[in-house]
């Protein structure tokens, strides 16, 4: 039992983040992240799209995977360990091994700090050199993004673009050699141009068996592009994961198959459509039970809208959907 646990990195749970909202004695609930459950391994690197609208609870899985939100049900170990049991040189490890990559660059550093300094001390705090190793291994993390190190020297923030900023936000979290990088929308804020170079150095990471990547995003192009599975979320749910081809090549899930409607095969190219965004009133409406997305179904039954769909294992696939139950 243990030898076959002990190649999981990190095994999220079932997890659920059920926040309260409006007035603490009128407040209504909200299920921002709904019974999720996702693994990586330590010896297999991979890139795993989280993709989903605006307001699917992205955002919030990787909270709580990075240990900055707690699920309100559900567990995430890291080798083993609940994320918010570790002690001291436990969670040195976690936060060295699982690093961060926001959509805002400009968040990811103080403004005030040039940037070197910001990553000598970041290097510094995680890792046992010397001023001069550091160096080396800094220059080595900002290789693998494509900059020189010497040209970053001295800057503040808000002397480098968008684009350029977010690669040396990459190269910062590469410094501690991490397993896993947590990318949140991390293009959606660079120009176009820069985009692709962006993600060929996620993908370049995940060749070269650097490290795992979680890229969340809510465009379906760019996770066609880079991923190897692809988890489809819908109001805090998962709806649909697999082999991120298949599923997007062939969808099972009336909703994936809605998201990917006048793409051509095969080369979804589409963003989310506008028309798809929920407004607040849906979501409230129709929080109880049945399949959250039976009231926009065009295949819904009346099962559908009185009993959750159970999660159905096809070969390496898994779907949400009664559909598939037989
Ligand atoms: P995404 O990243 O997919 O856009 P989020 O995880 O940011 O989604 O949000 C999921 C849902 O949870 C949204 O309805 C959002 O308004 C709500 N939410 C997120 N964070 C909080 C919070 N701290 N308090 C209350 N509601 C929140
Ligand atoms: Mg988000």
């Amino acid at each position: 039992m243990r030898a076959v646990s002990s190649n999981i990195l990190l095994d999220v749970s079932n997890v659920t983040k059920i926040f309260k909202i409006g007035g603490i004695y009128f407040g209504e609930k909200l299920t921002a992240v709904d019974n999720i459950s996702l693994k990586f391994m330590d010896d297999k690197k991979i890139i795993l799209s989280i993709v989903g609208e605006s307001g699917s609870g992205k955002s919030t899985l990787a909270k709580m995977i990075l240990g900055i939100e707690k699920p309100t049900s559900g567990s995430i170990l890291y080798r083993g360990k609940d994320i918010f049991k570790l002690n001291k040189k436990e969670r040195k490890d976690f936060r060295k091994d699982v690093q961060p990559i926001f959509q805002n660059p400009y968040e990811s550093f103080n403004p005030l700090r040039k940037v070197d300094e910001y990553l000598y001390s970041t290097a510094l705090s995680y890792l046992e050199v010397d001023r001069s190793s550091l160096e080396k291994v800094i220059e080595e993390s900002f290789s693998i993004v494509g900059l020189d190190f010497e040209r970053v020297k001295g800057k503040y923030p808000h002397e480098f673009s968008g684009g350029e900023l977010q690669r040396v936000a990459i190269a910062r979290a590469l410094i501690t050699k991490p397993h896993l990088l947590i990318a949140d929308e991390p293009v959606s804020m660079v120009d176009a141009t820069l985009r692709m170079s962006i993600l060929n150095i996620f993908s370049e990471l995940k060749e070269k068996l650097y490290s795992s990547i979680m890229y969340i995003t809510h465009d379906l192009s760019t996770a066609y592009y880079i991923s190897d599975y692809i988890m489809v979320m819908y109001r805090g749910s998962m709806v649909e994961y697999g082999n991120t081809r298949e599923v997007l090549e062939e969808p099972l899930h009336p909703y994936t198959k809605i998201l990917l409607e006048s793409i051509p095969k095969p080369n979804p190219k589409l963003r989310w459509r506008e028309e798809i965004k929920l407004s607040g009133l849906e979501v409230k409406e129709f929080e109880a039970l049945g399949c959250k997305f039976s009231n926009r179904c065009a295949n819904a039954t009346e099962k559908c809208f009185k009993e959750r769909p159970p999660e159905i294992v096809l070969n390496e696939r898994k779907v949400c959907c009664w559909l598939y139950s037989h």
